[in-house]
This record gives C-alpha cells, structure tokens and sequence, in this order.
C-alpha cells in the first residue's frame, strides 16, 4: 500500500479494506485493546475521541499498586515497586513527549477543567484595558462554563469581554482569517485566547502555531484546550510558543472514565516568582516539601500547579497507555490516522451518491484529525439509536450531528468498511 492517501484507489469493499489492514504496520495493536461486543463480535467503536478503549495492560498497571498498598500500606508512598511519592514523575517524560514539550513544562494532575481554572488563576490577569477572552463559538459546555465563571469572578460580563468567533452564515467551522481579524481588531483590550485545538463538535482543527503568533503580536496570552487533540494529532507546543494548555486522559489516550488530567505551561513562565497561583503542597519544592514549612516555594516546573497528591490508580491506568503511545509514536498514528479518516470519509461519500446526498460531513477537509462529524439531513436522533443497535457506536451531539472517530490504534479499515454497510441499510 502506498505511503500517500490516494483516494482514486479506495474501493468499497470487505476485500480491500481487509488488504488495506493486512499491510497495516499497527494491525498488531488492535489485538491490545478490549473492545465492547455485540451480537459476539466487536463493535464498531468510533468514540475513542469520548472515551478510548481499555488496554489489556491496564489491569496488570493497576494491579501492581493494588498489591502494593495491600503489602505495605502508607510504606507504599516509598517501598512500592513505584513509589507513589513520586508516581506522578513516571508519566512526565512520555506525556511531554505525546504532545511535544520539555518535561518541565508538562504535570499530570487534576481533572481538565480543574486545571483550565488552575491556570487561568494564573495566566489570566485582566486589568481595565486588557480584560478580554477570545475563544471559538460552540466551544465545549465546560470550557464555556469556565470562561464565563473567571469573567464573572473578575467583574466582568460575558457581553462586554467575551469574544466567540463563530462560522459564517451557512457555514460550519470556522475561518482562520476570521480569528486573526478579530484578534488585530481587539489587539488593545485582549488579554487572553483559550481555543480548543480541536473542536469537539465540528471537528475543525485550528491552527495552534500561527493562532499563538497572532495573539502574541496583539500582547495577548494564548492557551488551548486539547481535550480532542491530545494524542490525536502531533503537538508542538514547546516550539508553538503556546502559553499553557490542559486536556484529559480518557478520549483518544485511553487512560479510563475520569482519568488524571494533563497541564502545559511554557518554559518561559515556570521560574516567574510574580505569578499568581493557588497553591498546595504537592506544588511545593519537592526538596523541602516535608519540612512543612509555612512558606510557599514553587517547584520551578509545571508541578509548581499541583496541589495535591498523586492519585496514583488513575495514573497507573494512564500509565499502562502511555506506554503503548511511547511505543507506536504520534508520527505512526498520524500517518494511519489520515489514510483511515480518508476511508472513511470515501465509503460515507459512496454511500451519498447511492442515497441522494442525504449525509453531509461538516469537518473540514484539510483541518481534521480522526473525527468525521455528518449532518444526517431527513434523519434524526433515531438513525444513531439504530447505528448503536446495528452494533456500531458513535455518538450523538445535539441538535444533528453523528460524530465518528476511527482511532489508528484499534481501528481498522474493516470497521470502517462495516459501518458503511450498516448505515446504507439504515437509510431510506
Ligand atoms: C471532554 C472535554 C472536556 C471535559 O472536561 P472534564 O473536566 O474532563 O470533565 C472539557 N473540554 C473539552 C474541550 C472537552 O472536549
């Protein structure tokens, strides 16, 4: 198969898409994973962007701190085979490297949004010219949520400080040039951009590098949200020059529901004594954090926003996936990634052309990852309740979209393959 997507040679068909897997250099990895059955087979299980598969690994990673805490108890924090005083510092290296920054900028801690918090605390400062938040309209409930909660802390209103820049009318993502004219156009009262890297709905994959040069040009501090980018695209955010940015453990990293989260925080931040924190101990110098001192001194790396200790469980499953990321590497995925989401898109337009283009896929072509978003045009949330009784699963975003996310990890092109055949028969 050649390295280069052509979609000329995609065929819709059980024997192509089986070839297409025989050369697949993960095919390996599928094997790796529990899958959910029905009907005694494996599902077609499109929602590794809500919550990733378990890997047959997990258990033993668990296991070993189960054991270890029934062996030892609180002796565990330092005779565990991993000791849990410092278990946190054992996903650092490989996380920093998933999404491309210095280990020194990276911390699991938290939940995402806790941490979309935590840092703003720190990283966003608004004075009476700079008090503005530009995000992207339709952003995730949470992150939402978040920013109108920080401007309502500060005093301010969301009509007055916040900027959500929407698609054109008619339109379904959202356009770059519209970002920056909005950025230049704020240039004196913005004080900080905080995007998803991804959109969650549309599955529109914006522009880090150049969004972060833009907001710097304009004085402004850039963050993203990268709950659906995380191990789902190669990230650069050392080299971006990205202020900070958090994203959870259990979309495409597999780490479980409700699994540890990750923080970001440029290098260029870590050792300034005047930035404001809420602090805990566990962000306290580790070299002096026993001596319970009554002053706070920060670590001089992104563990300066930890606050307490590790929760140890939910690191050791996102361990256990780590481990398989460090393996396989982001350059891996993403090049099965784009070929596999290719597929898919080939087999949805096939199927249109046979069902007078009642399916329309709002992601853009060249800005995506894995995800597919389709507007089932005629078709509501009763065409994904027969998709799930059919044996597939996506999943459903109100008020029309049917989001598909075949992961290169565990997908293959014969689900794909599958979902088309199962979706044409639901169709009129
Ligand atoms: C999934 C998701 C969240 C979820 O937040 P939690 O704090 O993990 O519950 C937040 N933001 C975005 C963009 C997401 O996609």
């Amino acid at each position: 198969m050649s390295q280069t997507i052509d979609i000329a040679e995609f065929q819709n068909t059980l024997e192509y898409a089986k070839a297409f897997d025989a050369n697949d250099p993960l095919k390996n990895y599928r094997d790796k994973f529990f899958f959910p059955q029905h009907n005694n087979q494996d599902v077609v299980y499109f929602t590794g962007n809500s919550l990733g598969l378990q890997p047959k690994t997990t258990q033993s990673y668990l296991q070993q701190e189960l054991n270890d805490w029934a062996k030892f108890g609180v002796e565990g924090h330092f005779l565990a085979k991993n000791p849990w005083l410092s278990y946190h510092e054992l996903l650092t290296d490989k996380m920093a490297k998933l999404v491309g920054a210095l280990p020194q900028e990276t911390v699991m801690m938290n939940q995402l949004t806790v941490n979309v918090h935590l840092l703003m605390v720190s990283f966003y400062q608004p004075t009476k010219t700079r008090f503005k938040i530009l995000c992207e309209a339709k952003a995730f409930p949470s992150d939402q949520y978040a920013l109108q909660s920080q401007l309502k802390f500060h005093g301010y209103s969301t009509e007055e400080a916040l900027i959500e820049i929407e698609p054109r009318e008619g339109e379904y993502h959202i356009r770059h040039e519209d970002i920056y004219t909005a950025i230049e156009k704020n240039k004196d009262s913005l004080a900080l951009i905080m995007i998803g890297g991804v959109n969650y709905f549309s599955g529109q994959v914006f522009d880090m590098k150049a969004i972060t040069e833009a907001g710097h040009k304009a004085g402004a501090i850039v963050s993203f949200d990268l709950a659906h980018a995380a191990g789902n695209l190669k990230l650069q955010l050392h080299d971006w020059n990205v202020d900070f940015a958090a994203w959870c453990s259990y979309k495409y990293l597999n780490s479980g529901p409700g699994s540890v989260a990750g923080a970001f925080v440029h290098e260029r931040h870590l050792k300034n004594a005047d930035l404001d924190q809420f602090a805990g101990w566990w962000g306290h110098d580790k070299e002096t954090r026993f001596l319970m001192d009554k002053k706070f001194v920060p670590m001089q790396t992104a563990e300066r926003w930890q606050m307490s200790n590790a929760p140890v469980l939910s690191m050791a499953a996102c361990r256990a996936s780590l481990d398989i990321f460090d393996e396989v590497g982001m350059d891996v995925l993403r090049e099965k990634s784009k070929k596999l989401t290719a597929y898919l898109e080939f087999v949805v337009e096939q199927i249109n052309k046979k069902k007078n283009n009642c399916l329309q896929i709002i992601t853009p072509k060249e800005n995506r990852g894995c995800q597919i978003s389709i507007v089932a045009n005629g078709y509501g949330k009763a065409l994904y309740n027969q998709l799930i009784e059919g044996g597939v699963i996506p999943d459903w975003r109100e008020p029309n979209v049917i989001r598909c996310a075949p992961v290169p990890l565990y997908n293959s092109f014969e689900d794909v393959y599958r979902f088309g055949v199962i979706l044409t028969n639901l169709l009129k």
